[in-house]
């Protein structure tokens, strides 16, 4: 469908056409529900044996009793876990509770209230701070800035990942922004792998940002790679030892997308600087984690390789789901301008750009028409996308059938609204 060339005739065509399919599908009834970036139950079975695992030994390899208190920065099997998921030292690591979430919002707080390098320099001393975002992005990240009050600058997100032209420009002219969100792998929602490049100006930022600047790097879909050649994440560990800027950036991880969602164990990697200013905030809200929990993660994955393994049977469930809405997209607009989108090589979402204008009517004719779509705009923060064109699909948790069902009516609902819009 070339909506540019076609005279008014040929649109009124396609739209009653469009329609009346539309109409048809309607009245099918159907319940479809592209939402959800969780694991499908199949992807969850992959990690039921974890129940039971410990057969009633507690004491890890290095001797710790896991029932008891303490350890406030994790077990040593555990933070190895970690090192294996993030590419840094186990040195640089602590193993946390269920949600790499939470270790964000008490690094975010820590470093507003209290200082991550002392009372002096907490964030909220000054007036008017800022962080960017890169866009679309994730809005749990934009909640808790929200909520804080900090506020949030947009960064277009490019195929390499953020603009960094446009962040380096913002950051040097505005030294009240004291951060970055990133997602810097299978980027939610766009599946962007940020390039070598774009890594090494991201570990220099510090050099032209104000004091306590902190890049929040939520490496989150680490190892969630859907083909054997998956891109490779540049180390940011790396690029900032190589600039001398460590205490710059906070990584993140967790298995919630590996084992079972909000149950496992969550990682901070940082520099000894930052590891101890949070140690000292922690400390008062906790003896230490769920170090059983951690146990069972350690020894669940104590085999060489089988972290790899594990995640290749996520990526054989998931794959056909993400071909579906990928075969869908292309055989609809693979022609035309219609819409645009990145074909992700892993992680958990699908990014798609209508034309200007569209994404709230997109997801409201599709949620009238039984499938449901993520709220235009939950990807921006304040639920705000200036265009109004991204839309998130998240495959994962139907099955293929209902994937495909679903995209069904997803590309019907975009021709539609394109072509009304074109009429009107
Ligand atoms: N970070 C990103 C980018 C996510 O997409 C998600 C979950 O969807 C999370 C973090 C949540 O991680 P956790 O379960 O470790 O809190």
């Amino acid at each position: 469908m070339q909506l540019a060339n076609a005279s008014r005739e040929q649109l009124q065509q396609w739209e009653q056409a469009l329609s009346a399919e539309y109409n048809a599908i309607k009245a099918e009834g159907l319940n479809l529900d592209l939402t959800r970036g969780k694991p499908s139950a199949e992807q969850l079975s992959l990690s039921d044996a974890l129940d039971g695992i410990l057969q009633h030994n507690y004491i890890t390899d290095s001797g710790i009793d896991t029932r008891n208190y303490g350890g406030l920065e994790g077990t040593p099997e555990a933070r190895a876990l970690g090192e294996q998921l993030m590419g840094v030292p186990a040195a640089q690591i602590m193993a946390g509770g269920n949600s790499s979430l939470t270790l964000m919002y008490q690094l975010m707080t820590t470093a507003f209230f209290f200082g991550l390098e002392g009372a002096d320099s907490a964030w909220n001393k000054e007036e008017g701070i800022k962080f960017l975002c890169p866009v679309p992005g994730y809005d749990r990240h934009f909640s808790i800035c929200e909520q804080l009050g900090i506020e949030m600058v947009n960064i277009p997100m490019t195929s390499n990942g953020p603009d960094m032209d446009a962040a380096e420009a913002l950051i040097k002219a505005d030294s009240s922004i004291k951060g970055m969100w990133c997602v810097p792998k299978y980027s939610n929602p766009t599946g962007v792998v940020y390039s070598k490049d774009v890594v090494k100006r991201i570990a220099n930022l510090a050099k032209i940002a104000g004091k306590g600047f902190r890049v929040f790097w939520d490496n989150a879909y680490a190892i969630h790679d859907l083909s054997e050649n998956a891109p490779q994440l540049a180390s940011i560990w790396e690029a900032t030892k190589a600039a001398g800027t460590t205490d710059s950036v906070l990584q993140f991880a967790s298995t919630s997308k590996i084992t079972h969602a909000g149950a496992g164990v969550a990682f901070l990697a940082a520099s000894d600087a930052n590891l101890n200013g949070f140690k000292k905030v922690l400390g008062i809200q906790t003896i230490g984690p769920d170090k059983i929990n951690q146990l069972r993660h350690a020894k669940f994955f104590a085999v060489p390789g089988s972290l790899n393994a594990h995640m290749q049977k996520h990526a054989e469930i998931i794959k056909p789901r993400f071909e579906s809405v990928l075969k869908h997209l292309e055989e609809a607009f693979g022609d035309n301008a219609l819409g645009q989108w990145e074909s992700a090589d892993g992680g958990y979402f699908i990014s798609f750009d209508t034309q200007e204008g569209l994404a709230k009517k997109v997801v409201a004719l599709a949620g009238q028409a039984g499938v449901k779509l993520t709220p235009a705009g939950a990807t921006f923060p304040y639920g705000k996308d200036p265009q109004d064109s991204n839309i998130r699909i998240a495959p994962t948790v139907p099955s293929v059938e209902q994937v495909d069902a679903a995209m069904k009516v997803f590309v019907l609902c975009v021709k539609l609204a394109s072509v009304q819009k074109a009429l009107a």
